[in-house]
Formats: structure tokens, C-alpha cells, sequence
């Protein structure tokens, strides 16, 4: 199941890339694997994917330690400050950082064990209550606030959009995402690129490519539906 599931997506990838006028190549699919057994991404990696996302730091570090080291684990979950020692060093990116404090105790955390961190800046466009994220306007100063760490380094901007039935309906969304990602990319800060622009999901992720992702964030189109409420 997994590897067809897989092939659909990557064929349904390139095709948004072809329509979009954008190099197929030129946007990485993330794995989506929260929730699931080593079997199902030992599957995935047999496919070939070699790009895993998780949303819980004990669980990534776990699936970590299990599977091969060849594998770019992805963190995208709200990170708590006390399992940062989880993540950094086996995340190869930290999507979700959207405060000073959080970028801070990364940074102190690095520095102690001498590693080095990337990250992306976690926006909510939305601007939803729930949904963690810093708000767009707050943006730049978090990302300029950060440019001047020594070991965590700004690759980008990453969104979680609304769950809508209509994918057009969160296009506004990633254009967005993307209209900030130019913006700041202009201001030329020091250690801090804008190559990287993590949106789309399951339900939107040809949309989010159409507007611009660079990396998608695929679970269930992938592994299936997850039975366990997060
Ligand atoms: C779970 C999750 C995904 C994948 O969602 P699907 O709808 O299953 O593709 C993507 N991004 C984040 C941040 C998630 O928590």
C-alpha cells in the first residue's frame, strides 16, 4: 500500500511541477510517518524516500535510533524547551520554532554540545487561535532576532493551513507564506536564507506547490489514516 500510495504522489508531484513550470526536483516530499510503526517507513525506505516527518520528539528520537542514518528525519511538532535534547542533533530541519524563547534554548542547547541547528520560522497565516505559529507582521523581527545565533540557522518559512475541504480555499495562504518569504529573502540578513518554504499537506499540497513549496508534508495520502487523535 505504501509504495503505491507513494508512486501516486510523487507522479501527481511532478505533474503539479510540469503545469507549474517548476523543475520536478525542485520540491521535496516529506514523509509524514507520526503515529506509525518502523514497518511502514521501513517500506517508504525501501521505495526510496529517504525524508521522514514527526510531531512528537520522543517519538522521532525512538524511530531514529531504529532505522537507518541515512535518513533525513524532519521535526514538525510544537517543540517543548525540555525535549530540545531530543531533536537537535538527529533532526536534519526544525520546522516549528515561533518564539525568541524557543530559538534561545535551542541555541543554548547547541552551544553546550557544540551542534548546530537549522530551522524554519513557523508562520500562522491563518492567523487561527489554536494553531501555534508567530503572526506574519511579527515575522522579520523573530528572523532578525535570530540571524545573530551562532549555531541555529533561519532556512525558511513553514505554515500548517486550515483543514479545508476545498484546497482553494487556502491557496491566499501559501501565497502569502510565500509573498513574506520574499520580503524578508530581500532584506539580505546575514545567516539567514529564505530557500526553504515548507507548506502543504495531504488535502492541499498541489496548491501549496502551484504557490510556491519547496517541501511538502504528506501523511496520509502516504501511510493512510491515522487512528489516534493528535
Ligand atoms: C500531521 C501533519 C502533517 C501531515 O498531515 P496529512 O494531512 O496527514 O498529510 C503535515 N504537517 C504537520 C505539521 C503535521 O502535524
Amino acid at each position: 500500500m505504501v509504495k503505491e500510495n507513494l508512486a501516486i504522489t510523487e507522479e501527481r508531484i511532478k505533474a503539479v511541477c510540469e503545469r507549474a513550470g517548476r523543475k520536478p526536483g525542485s520540491v521535496t516530499l516529506i514523509a509524514v510517518s507520526k503515529t506509525k510503526p518502523v514497518r511502514l517507513i521501513e517500506e517508504a525506505y525501501e521505495f526510496g524516500i529517504r525524508e521522514f516527518g514527526e510531531n512528537k520528539a520522543q517519538e522521532m528520537k525512538e524511530k531514529y535510533d531504529m532505522l537507518p542514518k541515512n535518513i533525513s528525519w524532519h521535526f514538525i511538532g510544537h517543540l517543548q524547551t525540555n525535549k530540545i535534547k531530543y531533536v537537535v542533533g538527529r533532526a536534519c530541519l526544525i520546522h516549528s520554532v515561533d518564539s525568541l524563547h524557543l530559538a534561545e534554548e535551542i541555541e543554548a542547547y547547541c552551544e553546550k554540545k557544540g551542534l548546530d541547528a537549522d530551522i524554519l520560522i513557523e508562520v500562522n497565516v491563518a492567523q487561527e487561535e489554536t494553531k501555534s505559529g508567530i503572526k506574519p507582521e511579527e515575522t522579520e523581527q523573530l528572523v532578525k532576532n535570530i540571524a545573530g545565533f551562532s549555531h541555529v540557522h533561519i532556512k525558511g518559512l513553514m505554515t500548517i493551513a486550515p483543514f479545508v475541504e476545498n484546497a482553494e480555499n487556502n491557496r491566499m495562504i501559501f501565497r502569502a507564506l510565500k509573498d513574506l518569504s520574499v520580503d524578508i529573502g530581500r532584506k539580505n540578513i546575514d545567516n539567514v536564507s529564505m530557500n526553504i518554504l515548507s507548506m502543504g499537506m495531504t488535502n492541499d499540497y498541489e496548491v501549496a506547490i502551484e504557490e510556491g513549496a519547496t517541501h511538502v508534508r504528506v501523511g496520509t495520502a502516504i501511510f493512510g489514516e491515522r487512528n489516534i487523535v493528535l
